[in-house]
């Protein structure tokens, strides 16, 4: 191996011994994925154009569980990578981290993360140098001393979201000369960066080979094309909205520990997967139970799997993971499905694919591992049981709205109500995208569950940015 495993101890080292940029990889012994990127992530180490500057080693997740709480190293799913730079003076916080992503990588895409963060941070260093780039970490240091408040210049925006709608009101808002900063959440990229081949999205598409964009790479790009254009991205969550009406900027981001000031802000937080809330769904997830094909239809090569759910997604995941599986299952709760016609005739057509229909999962079969399903038949309520090697779920999404619970308006679901959506009589605005409160304006899968397509996210994220423009400027 090229790269070295650290125990904690080491780790404890290097933050007071080390003033070098680290890329570290969290993964364990039980972790497929993790298993499948050691390899590449060995290339790397051997290869990287960087090598000389970074240093990469490898952190077992299980016995650094605690690393979230000591050091801020946010980990919802491994493996996940990240640039950190240590400065050798026994401090380390988040604000160390230059970057983070999960799942899987190809080598072309790690490079591609580390060149972007050296050409953007030091643009005149050359790669090969064995000198660390000269950052200026005096921000950061009084940022970590102070866990002050940073107000920047108006006007600016907060996008909260990395999806479709998030990226689009950046590129338009940047380009409208906002000063604007994208929360991308813990998944970059959102939804999309889980989905394979992208069909539908207009342009994105070879004329040669005739194939659509690979998800990851289209939402690549478009954090690129908002960064052209001086977009920022920061990768956390939001926690909360504090509004001031009487402050000079009226919005308060919090970030966990730190607070950003914004005179607008744009929710494009999206909408997460659904699980089914059955018994035993927690201690299964990982363990034959996923929600992710493009993530895990991989340990599944000639094995017996089912996909449930009757909507697009179960059929796009089903004709994906024949590409593994022996055989897939498409367990539905009933006979009509939401799924278009293109998308259910080619999952009818593969020979690969079993409907099971009028049937709904139960109760999960095995102990330590998924090996089957109790079925309920929804026409005469008889139980049956089918024996599986895994099981994916596609049954939809719950929108991302929690951090603004109790504060603007959501329906029965969760999802937010723009003004577009209200009766002509409950309206408070023109603007179709604002919420109740003037200067939140919302688009994309946070507030559709009837289209939630990445072009009709992207949509509702130009028109948000465009109502955030004029509503700043109506208020000078
Ligand atoms: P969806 O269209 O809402 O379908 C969810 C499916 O899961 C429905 O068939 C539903 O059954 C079933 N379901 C829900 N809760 C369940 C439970 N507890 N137990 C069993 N079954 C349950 O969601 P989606 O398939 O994720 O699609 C969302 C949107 O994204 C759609 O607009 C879709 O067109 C789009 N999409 C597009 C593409 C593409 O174009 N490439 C790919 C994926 C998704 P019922 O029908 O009985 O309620």
């Amino acid at each position: 191996m090229n790269y070295n495993t650290l125990e904690d101890k080491d780790f404890i080292n290097l933050i007071s011994t080390s003033s070098d940029y680290y890329v570290i990889m969290f993964g364990a012994s039980w972790c497929g994925p993790c298993q499948i990127m050691k390899p590449v992530y060995d290339e790397l180490a051997t290869s990287h154009k960087y090598q000389k500057l970074v240093k990469f080693v490898y952190l077992d997740r299980d016995t650094t569980r605690h690393y979230n709480q000591d050091y801020g190293f946010e980990i919802p799913t491994i493996p996940r990578f990240f640039l950190v730079k240590f400065e050798a003076n026994g401090i380390f916080s988040h604000f160390n981290i230059k970057i983070s992503f999960g799942g899987s990588q190809s080598l072309d895409s790690f490079n591609q993360k580390l060149d972007d963060y050296f050409s953007i941070s030091n643009p005149q260093k050359n790669a090969n140098t064995t000198e660390s780039p000269n950052i200026d970490f005096s921000e950061i240091t009084n940022t970590l001393t102070n866990m002050n408040t940073i107000t920047h210049k108006k006007p600016t925006v907060a996008i909260i979201g990395s999806g479709p709608s998030g990226l689009t009101a950046a590129i338009y808002t940047a380009r409208a000369e906002l000063e604007t900063t994208i929360y991308t959440g813990l998944e970059p990229g959102g939804q999309l960066t889980t989905t394979t081949e992208i069909e539908n999205f207009p342009g994105a598409w070879d004329a040669t080979t005739k194939a659509g964009m690979m998800g990851p790479d289209l939402m690549q790009l478009m954090q690129k094309q908002a960064e052209h254009f001086g977009a920022k991205s920061v990768l956390t969550e939001i926690r909360g909205i504090e509004i001031d009406d009487k402050a000079e900027t009226k919005f308060t981001l919090d970030i966990g520990g730190k607070k950003e000031k914004f005179d607008a802000v744009i929710i494009a937080s999206g909408a997460s997967a659904k699980y089914l809330g059955i018994a035993g769904e927690e201690k299964f997830v990982g363990k034959g139970y996923h929600t992710c094909a493009t993530c895990d239809g991989f340990f599944y090569r000639g094995k017996i799997i089912a996909v449930i759910g009757g909507g697009d997604s179960a059929m796009e995941e089903a004709n994906f993971l024949t590409k593994f599986a022996e055989k897939v299952y498409l367990i539905h709760r009933r006979e009509e499905f939401r799924a278009s016609k293109i998308m259910l005739e080619r999952a009818r057509e593969n020979p690969k694919i079993e409907f099971v229909l009028n049937k709904a999962p139960i109760d999960f079969m095995g102990d330590e591992e998924v090996t089957g399903l109790v079925l309920k038949d929804s026409i005469t309520s008889q139980t049956s049981e089918l024996n599986l090697d895994g099981v994916f779920v596609a049954i939809g999404h719950i929108p991302n709205t929690g951090f603004v619970k109790g504060q603007l308006s959501m329906d029965e679901t969760g999802y937010l109500i723009p003004q577009a959506k209200r009766p002509p009589e409950e309206r408070t605005s023109h603007y179709g995208t604002m919420s109740e409160i003037p200067g939140i304006f919302i688009a994309g899968d946070v507030e559709d569950k009837t289209y939630r397509q990445a072009i009709t996210a992207a949509g509702g994220g130009c028109k948000a940015a465009m109502d955030t423009e004029k509503w700043l400027a109506d208020q000078e």
